[in-house]
């Protein structure tokens, strides 16, 4: 025998043996496929008469994980016109064989008949699941279901406060005792309180050498203005939430009387602004107090705050790292957290929590971003419609959690950089 003979003899009896273990390994399957009666057999109609996706993962795997908020998400706003499966493959090995996956997460989309239509490989977002079903001529987005859609984009009723009695920051209604003013070119802007101030001048992108000169604040005694730079000021926290509340005086004998009956500290500007300025939003910059803000875990374990919680997201695409957010429902202060992994949604908890986007049409007609005063996450639709109702004033839209991510995500460095910062994203 040659050389060359002997080579291509010792490939044909790998080969062949190789297609042995092969097709024993297909009995094994075949034998798996006939002893398993639940769930349904691929070609099996789906029960209920409706087009049906199926997803095949497990849940340790890190893909199929993130896959686990969209499902949810489908489920919830296609009730009655998709039917979606979940396959765990670990827990049930026979799944893999049965749908004949090499790879997890799979997902396999049906017509209502149980016909496959398409399969797909690894992670799928759900605006490529639904642009998926529309490509294969089942129109899901027709579905008129409320949950998709919900928006108000004209007030529940007008807003007839005066000008000067709003927050030009938070929109939120003036106190006299805690009014702040700034002078600018456009005239005076009011603000509610020293808070709002250092909110706003935390964001100023100009030169803020010497912008003190221009502030004025309200002495809390006599209701007067005194500038910024003669106040004294005292600086407590609300005994039930924690919240920093400040009251400002013309004089130090003032606000050490007030002291001995309602607590707190004295406090200079220079020491005021540095606690004020001591925690900020991670994504916009921002000065915050952490009873306000969402909570933002960094992989690595840096903590940081989101403003409100699409700045928390944002967070993620400022720093190119998976992130977790720790925010509250605004209606219930309810939990909700959601975890990255490469930029989109791996898990959220609770599965039904949603976004409020709250925007505001310009002069032009296009729309804005409201501010991050208008921004929300709610632990369900139901939530975010109450709330929704109890503010008259807001209008936005309902959008999902991981859309406000996908949001952020498209946003170049430079974008970033102008996050909400004045001006940005408060149309006035
Ligand atoms: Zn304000
Ligand atoms: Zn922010």
């Amino acid at each position: 025998m040659t050389k060359a003979l002997k080579i291509v003899v010792v490939a044909a009896l790998i080969l062949s043996v190789a297609a042995i273990v092969r097709l024993k390994q297909r009995d094994k399957q075949m034998e798996a496929v006939q002893s398993l009666t639940t769930p349904p057999t691929a070609a099996e109609p789906a029960a209920s008469g409706l087009p049906r996706l199926v997803d095949l993962g497990a849940d340790k795997c890190i893909p199929c994980k993130m896959m686990a908020p969209v499902l949810e998400e489908l489920k919830e706003q296609y009730k009655g016109k998709l039917d979606v499966v979940f396959l765990d493959v670990w827990k049930n090995p026979n799944v893999s064989a049965q749908y004949g996956i090499q790879v997890i997460p799979t997902q396999i989309f049906y017509d209502a008949a149980g016909k496959e239509l398409f399969r797909h490989e690894g992670f799928f977002s759900k605006e490529d699941i639904l642009a998926k079903w529309k490509e294969l001529g089942v129109d899901l987005s027709a579905s008129g279901s409320s949950a998709a859609t919900f928006e108000r984009l004209t007030p529940a009723k007008a807003d007839e406060r005066p000008k000067e009695s709003i927050c030009y920051m938070c929109d939120g209604d003036i106190d006299a005792r805690t009014l702040v003013t700034v002078q600018t070119d456009k005239g005076p802007v009011r603000l509610c309180s020293p808070h709002c101030y250092f909110i706003m001048h935390s964001c100023l992108t100009e030169d803020k050498t010497e912008f003190e000169r221009k502030v004025t604040v309200t002495d809390w005694p006599t209701g007067k203005p005194v500038p910024i730079l003669e106040a004294v000021f005292l600086c407590g926290e609300d005994e039930t939430t924690g919240r920093p509340w400040i009251k400002v005086f013309a004089g130090r004998d003032a606000a050490l009387a007030e002291r001995s009956a309602a607590g707190g500290s004295v406090l200079n500007l220079e020491s005021l602004a540095q606690k004020e300025m001591s925690h900020r939003c991670g994504f916009c910059d921002r000065a915050c107090y952490p009873q306000d803000a969402a909570e933002v875990i960094v992989e690595g374990g840096v903590h940081t705050w989101g403003c409100c919680s699409h700045c928390a997201l944002g967070v993620a695409a400022r720093t190119g790292k998976d992130i977790e957010v720790r925010e509250k429902d605004r209606l219930t202060k309810q939990p909700v957290v959601v975890k990255t992994f490469e930029g989109r949604v791996a898990s959220l908890e609770p599965a039904t929590a949603v976004a409020w986007f709250g925007q505001r049409q310009k002069p032009d007609g296009t729309w804005a971003s409201a501010g991050c005063f208008h921004q929300g996450f709610f632990t369900s639709v139901d939530n975010l419609k109450r709330w929704v109702e109890q503010n008259p004033l807001e209008t936005g839209r309902l959008i999902s959690i991981s859309q406000a991510l996908a949001d952020k995500m498209k946003l170049t460095p430079a974008q970033i950089q102008k996050a909400c910062k004045i001006g940005e994203c408060v149309p006035k």
